[in-house]
């Protein structure tokens, strides 16, 4: 199958800096994927060259099996919503919406039904008449969105679209926005450094460092294979273990990951484990997280809410299956 999306070597570099650095990537049509990594990573260049906004320094770029090299953004079939939902103040909702579409020399009856269209999709009917300054925040991100989806574009790129939102308004616009790209079947890429929000909704995951992708997969492989540590750390919190310790419970001397809620914890010292002094508790409501310290290493452990909780300097037995330490290639 064509890819939506294809970057082969892919850099674009300014001046010294290695905002993208020889990356290659395919993303399928219709897939939601999301570009994870922390501040500064590359994460928004990377959407900026499927955009258009940006151009490679090297490599190729594909759209759809179709070169983009040197073709406009507004000549790809990829819209963009930006954080900040760049809305024209002036303009009421529906203009804002239609706009792509007056643009593309639309006739005006057909592109006000058009928007409308996209009102309802975003659940926003009847708020044509409104000025961008009249909305809240999040039905501000609705209207960006249905301005990107009017002309139906093959891809969409969504640039931290729910970054500015509160928390319980982001996780009902994350799941809307699932619903939506099913319903669609349009290519989602989605760039975020909200961990949560790539695992929760993205069909695979590209974790980000410094210019380069440094994993790529399906949430659940990302969260229970990390490859390196970088991986392990940046999501979720897994206790990254060194080949010493790995070696005396998996016989091979390599680094591994361990994650909070697969360590439980037993208050007798008899029995085989790992003894550990608790250093720290702190409560998370669902969930208690237990700092202790064992074999000279500091690990987190995820004690579920009502379970019982040992007390700050008491010894403990530390247990886990062998299957839930992770092998890493690397603990860099
Ligand atoms: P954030 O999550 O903060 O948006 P990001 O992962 O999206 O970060 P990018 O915006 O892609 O990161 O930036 C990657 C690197 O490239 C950063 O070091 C940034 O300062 C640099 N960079 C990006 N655009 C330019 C530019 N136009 N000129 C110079 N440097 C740039």
């Amino acid at each position: 199958m064509t890819p939506a999306v294809s970057f082969q070597k892919v850099s674009r570099h300014f001046g010294s800096v290695r905002a993208v650095d020889a990356v290659d990537l395919e993303i399928a049509p219709s897939e939601f994927f999301a570009m994870l990594g922390p501040s500064g990573s590359g994460k928004t260049t990377c959407l900026r060259l499927i955009a258009g906004f940006e151009q490679p320094t090297a490599g190729h770029i594909e759209i759809f099996g179709e070169s983009a090299d040197g073709v406009p953004p507004y000549r790809r079939n990829v819209n963009t919503v930006f954080q900040d939902y760049a809305l024209f103040p002036h303009l009421n909702v529906l203009d804002n919406v239609a706009y792509g579409l007056m643009v593309k020399g639309a006739g005006k009856a057909e592109r006000l039904a058009a928007a409308e269209e996209a009102l309802k999709l975003v659940q926003l009917p009847g708020y044509g008449g409104r000025r961008p300054g009249q909305l809240s925040g999040g039905q501000r991100q609705r209207v960006a969105l249905a301005r990107a989806l009017v002309n139906r574009p093959k891809v969409l790129l969504l640039d931290e679209p729910l970054g500015a939102l509160d928390l319980k308004l982001r996780e009902n616009m994350q799941e809307e926005l699932k619903t939506l790209q099913k319903a669609l079947g349009i290519t989602f890429v989605f760039v975020t450094h909200d961990q949560g929000e790539a695992l929760s909704m993205a069909d695979r995951v590209a974790v980000f460092n410094e210019g380069r992708i440094v994993q790529v997969g399906t949430p659940n492989d990302i969260y229970q294979h990390p490859r390196s540590r970088f991986v392990a750390d940046f999501v979720g919190s897994s206790n990254v273990v060194p080949p010493d310790f790995v070696q005396r419970y998996c016989g091979q001397r390599r680094w591994g990951s361990l994650r909070p809620e697969a360590i439980r914890i037993a208050r007798e010292t008899s029995g085989d484990g790992v003894t550990a002094r608790v250093v720290s508790t702190a409560y998370h409501g669902s969930s208690t997280r237990v700092a202790v310290e064992a074999d000279g290493l500091r690990l987190n452990v995820t004690v579920p809410a009502g379970a019982p909780l040992p007390g700050e300097g008491e010894t403990v037995v530390l247990t886990f299956n062998r299957d839930q330490l992770h092998l890493m290639e690397d603990g860099a």
